[in-house]
């Protein structure tokens, strides 16, 4: 309820101020120093402290290693990071971006990309590999055209202005149209998605590190995916950036 009334508020509000100042993940509080304001910073990085990102896949966890299923399976991609839980502030920031059709939210939430790169460099002791292209999960083109737009092409937008990086965001295709994620289990997600994503033909990445975007990763069906078929298309690696992160298991 009063979730709904904050909504509500917040609604009147855009109507009648425009949204630029205001931060993005709580609505009300200006953001000053930044595309965020202090206090929703303090809180999206609170979990630093109680959790550790898986080393591969990101997700996270109550102590540093590898989650169950990288344990048993190593997905195609090298590493995944995410600037926080898919969770509170970050949550609703992104189901407003991608359900409510709010696509300024993609700048704030690109330079959170961005924080969650500069993150994997510190977890990884290294400079950030070169990249060579930043690639966007794609959709299919009658979920596009439902939407309007696609929201990792937006994410991808933003962080490749950010970091000076070629956006290629067509050399990926989706092949077929998948069952939503959306409460599938994981042996579920993965068969949803075998073979749904292919390079666009024609497209060689020969020795091309590739930096993957999308919102959210929660099982990492998609993004695994969607590596596999950048490594067909002869990709030397793939990272992958998304702005949440679901919890994982050891
Ligand atoms: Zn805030
Ligand atoms: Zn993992």
């Amino acid at each position: 309820m009063m979730h709904l009334w904050r909504e509500l508020c917040w609604g009147l509000r855009e109507l009648l101020y425009p949204h630029e100042g205001r931060c993005p993940l709580c609505l009300g509080r200006v953001a000053s120093d930044g595309p965020i304001c202090p206090a929703c910073k303090t809180q999206l990085f609170a979990w630093q402290y109680r959790y550790a990102p898986c080393t591969v896949c990101g997700r996270l966890l109550p102590r540093p290693g590898l989650c169950r299923d990288c344990r048993r399976e190593r997905p195609p991609f090298l590493w995944a990071r995410a600037a926080g839980p898919y969770e509170g502030a970050l949550r609703r920031a992104i189901h407003r971006f991608k359900y409510a059709g709010r696509r300024y939210l993609a700048r704030p939430l690109g330079h959170l990309l961005n924080a969650a790169l500069e993150d994997a460099a510190t977890v990884f002791h290294t400079e950030l590999p070169p990249f060579d292209f930043i690639v966007p999960v794609p959709l299919h083109p009658r979920r596009q055209k439902q939407r309007s737009f696609n929201q990792a092409a937006l994410l991808a937008a933003e962080l490749a202005a950010l970091r000076g990086l070629s956006l290629a965001d067509s050399m990926v295709i989706r092949t077929r149209q998948t069952l939503p994620q959306v409460g599938l289990r994981r042996p579920e997600r993965l068969a949803n998605l075998t073979g749904a994503f292919a390079a666009v033909p024609g497209v060689t990445l020969e020795n091309r590190r590739v930096l993957l975007v999308d919102d959210i990763l929660t099982t990492g069906a998609t993004l695994s995916a969607c590596s596999e078929a950048l490594l067909a298309a002869g990709a030397s690696a793939v990272c992958a950036v998304t702005v949440a992160t679901a919890f994982g298991r050891f």
